[in-house]
């Protein structure tokens, strides 16, 4: 760990025990350097901020940027003027550099592009430090000593279940690690058939555990059914909307630790879990604005429409007053675990909305959290995923607990029908589908799948 590392752990750590008047003002001092810094080195935001004031301290004083308009301008987009974006695409089509340095000192990621457009994103030595200092608060917050000290003592093995093969960000911290962790460190594949994860996780016997959230849900029945027998301290998931009960089916499976970190590529040390569900977001190092459809700030306790994101370390590829696309709710008050940190519950991609026209004409809109909601309430339903096949159809695949997929059907029908009828959309058909749930590109389970847009009424 080095030096950087540490001063910024004890700046984290001095910073929570401060609380709320100190998270607010590293964050505007923080927001107002980066802002200034963009200006002066990045054509595009020196272009795009020409009419703002000198001293900028707020966000909401920002234009929006988002992914595609980010992209199209990549060049200027950056600030290093030797990054551009033929010699990053020249680094990405290389699966042999996933985890390598992009021009000798930066880490590159690049998102699947599954809802649009692909990104490619650069990040500076100093977002990586915020990044390790932030993880350490998050496994303070989720660990006792007790655990570090089983954790040591089980040699500190660790398995990561993820998508391999392309540069995504699991995948590059994944070869990181590796080099410094060596045989201490197992990557499995999402891909791999359920048997060999089985096989390969009771011989490797990890006490850290990181899949994606869906895949935690499967690994948990597999343990319940005795198939699968390791003993972890912590499973550490990334979150993709899990059915609420089934985080602590998880933990009971395994009597262990269930820790949910929600992050994105833009930002990859956004937030992390506490007991009561919420995820705290790391506001000392980000500025997030859940807002609605036309970025107007929404209240705490009123569901937002996408979430606006400036993130505070990252100098080499700034991202400020970002379109991130997901829906999320930011709870009123503060939370009852005693973090400080601003708390939010993810509730799907915007671009999971579905979108229907009623039997008057009427355009409608489903939002994803509808259907999440109704899932939590459904036993023995591990996980759903519904496909828009047509103006007026949609496509459920389920997957259950136990063998009695029959009665999970009849309500998930059932449920779905109701919520339908209460949108006026009593004519839009609902199909069963024989195949399980499916993964997109990247290796996560999209809950809703809309239809493209072109093909929408
Ligand atoms: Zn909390």
């Amino acid at each position: 760990m080095t030096e950087h590392v540490i001063g910024l752990i004890w700046d984290a750590w001095r910073t929570r025990r401060k609380g709320v008047s100190a998270i607010a003002q590293r964050q505007q001092a923080r927001l107002a350097d980066m802002v200034a810094h963009a200006r002066a080195n990045s054509p595009y935001y020196r272009e795009l901020y020409r009419g703002l004031p000198d001293r900028v301290e707020s966000a909401e004083q920002l234009p929006v940027t988002d992914k595609k308009t980010l992209m199209a301008r990549f060049d200027d987009w950056c600030v290093d003027r030797e990054i551009t974006l033929e010699r990053a695409k020249a680094f990405v089509e290389d699966p042999n550099l996933i985890g390598e340095r992009f021009l000798e000192k930066y880490t590159l990621l690049t998102t699947s592009g599954t809802t649009g457009t692909r990104g490619v994103f650069v990040l500076d030595d100093r977002s990586m430090a915020v990044t390790s200092a932030m993880a350490f608060r998050m496994l303070t917050t989720w660990l006792g000593a007790g655990d570090f000290i089983r954790i040591i003592a089980g040699g500190g093995r660790m398995a990561m279940v993820m998508a391999t093969g392309g540069h995504f960000a699991s995948a590059v911290a994944a070869a990181r690690l590796k080099k410094s962790r060596g045989r201490r460190l197992e990557v499995l594949s999402v891909h791999m058939p359920l048997r060999e994860l089985v096989t390969r996780l009771n011989q490797f016997r990890p006490v850290l555990l990181a899949p994606y959230a869906s895949m935690a849900a499967l690994l948990a029945s597999e343990q319940e059914g005795g198939r699968l027998h390791i003993n972890p301290v912590l499973l550490a998931l990334s979150a993709e909307g899990l059915p609420e009960g089934e985080y602590d089916r998880v933990a009971r499976a395994f009597r262990a630790k269930v820790g949910n970190s929600y992050a994105a590529t833009e930002c990859p040390f956004f937030s992390y879990s506490c007991e009561h569900g919420w995820l705290h977001v790391n506001s000392d190092w980000v500025v997030f604005e859940p807002v609605d459809a036309d970025h107007r700030l929404v209240l705490p306790g009123e569901p937002a429409h996408t979430v606006l994101i400036s993130n505070l370390a990252n100098r080499v590829q700034p991202i400020l007053r970002y379109d991130l696309g997901d829906s999320v709710l930011q709870q009123a008050g503060p939370c009852r675990c005693g973090n400080p940190f601003p708390s939010i519950r993810v509730q799907g991609r915007s671009a999971e909305v579905l979108t229907f026209r009623t039997d008057g004409g009427d355009r409608v809109t489903v939002a994803p959290l509808a259907f999440g909601t109704l899932a939590d309430r459904i036993p023995g339903l591990q996980m759903f995923q519904i496909l828009q096949t047509s103006p007026t159809s949609l496509r459920v695949r389920l997957q259950s607990h136990g063998t009695d997929l029959d009665r999970v059907w009849e309500a998930v029908q059932a449920g779905i029908g109701r919520l339908l009828a209460e949108h006026g959309l009593d004519h839009v058909a609902l199909e069963r589908a024989a195949e399980p749930p499916e993964q997109s590109k990247g290796g996560k389970f999209r809950q809703v799948i809309p239809l493209p847009d072109k093909t929408r009424s």
